[in-house]
């Protein structure tokens, strides 16, 4: 990176695993060091002082995205769930995108962590740190068989319902405008996941889930509240961003909210269009701080996921938005705070560390 004295930015969320499924799986692991079109790589990611974050599986369902893009571009939507896809098909997938993030880090691109040590000798080192996650349980058997097995290859995070249900819960539908209160929370599966997950210390992220999920987890957990990317409400009424009582929620199990760049989560007019200035970002950050407080609010892209502003493009945007957090007004402790320590201190305390300082 060019400037050394930049905090390190630790992100909430990226699909990276599932585009370079598609763009030819083990055959593609290579373009994350030489070079890819999509939104992050080892070279852009250095420029950016982009020090890692979440690693996503995820199960696409088939789409139509010209229809999705003309759907989210109409003012109001309210986008169909895709069907539940069976953990047989799922399962498959997942093994595939995890021996990707494997074969990443045999070939010295990234190091899988399940610490905030690792994490913390990753920022000083110079080697791209993942977080194993998963969003949405697809592959996830009801007797936890597969969770305990991906734990043991390093999954450290879980969302229960990426937006289709599971046989755990329920997700938001793709809905503006609308609150995410859309239909039945976790099922008695999902409560066992919930459960299971505290006992093994996997951190339940609830980006995705609706509110009566949200509401679910929230009496149920032991661990802090975290919603790895997700927005403000106030700010964008979109069915994916939390509520103000969701955000108090959070605060007071000194959980987190990691920002998400995604246009339409962004945009108070929900649209999916790229023009979104730094400034908007500025907004749910600062109302995110407001009822938060600067300890519980962090970065989560969505990167190789999600559309996208034109001010900030691709990870090489992370300097701009630094740039512009300074320019509004955030002192140096809180932009590092909101870069990487935010993070690093609520893994911590979700992992069951001692609390870092
Ligand atoms: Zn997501």
């Amino acid at each position: 990176m060019t400037n050394p004295a930049e905090p390190l930015i630790f992100d909430g969320h990226n699909d990276v695993l599932l585009q370079l499924q598609l763009a030819g799986g083990h055959a593609a692991v290579s373009t994350f060091a030489s070079g890819r079109s999509g939104d992050i790589d080892l070279l852009r990611a250095r420029k950016a002082g982009f020090a890692g974050g979440f690693f996503a599986l995820f199960v696409r369902s088939p789409h139509d995205r010209a229809a999705k893009e003309r759907l989210m571009q109409a003012g109001a939507y309210d986008m169909p769930l895709p069907d539940p896809v069976p953990a047989e098909q799922a399962l498959p997938q997942v093994l595939e995108q995890v021996a990707i993030l494997l074969e990443m880090q045999r070939a010295g691109m990234v190091r899988i962590c399940r610490s905030t040590a690792e994490i913390r000798t990753c920022m000083e080192t110079g080697m791209m740190a993942a977080i194993l996650h998963m969003e949405g349980a697809e592959a996830i058997d009801a007797d936890f068989h597969t969770l305990d097995v991906l734990h043991a290859a390093g999954l450290r995070s879980l969302g229960p319902v990426w937006s289709r249900p599971t046989i755990f819960g329920h997700g938001v539908p793709f809905r503006y405008p609308s609150t995410g209160d859309t239909g039945p929370g976790l099922t008695e599966a999902g409560k066992a996941l919930v459960r299971r997950c505290n006992e093994k210390r996997i951190l339940i992220d609830l980006s995705h889930l609706n509110e009566a999920g949200f509401w679910d987890v929230a009496r149920l957990s032991d661990a802090p509240l975290i919603a790895t990317h997700s927005n403000a409400h106030a700010v964008a009424p979109h069915s994916r961003n939390l509520t103000d009582d969701q955000l108090r929620a959070i605060a007071e199990t000194n959980g987190l909210v990691g920002l998400n760049y995604g246009v339409a989560f962004v945009r108070p007019d929900g649209q999916l269009k790229p023009e979104v200035s730094l400034d908007l970002l500025l907004r749910h950050l600062d109302h995110l701080i407001k009822i938060l407080g600067e300890d519980r609010v962090a970065l989560g892209s969505d990167f190789d996921g999600a559309q996208m502003p034109d001010s900030i493009d691709d990870v090489t945007g992370l300097n701009a938005l630094r740039s512009a957090m300074r320019a509004h007004g955030y002192d140096e402790g809180l932009l590092r705070k909101i870069c990487h320590e935010n993070w690093l201190n609520a893994l911590a305390r979700t992992w069951g560390e001692q609390a870092e300082t």
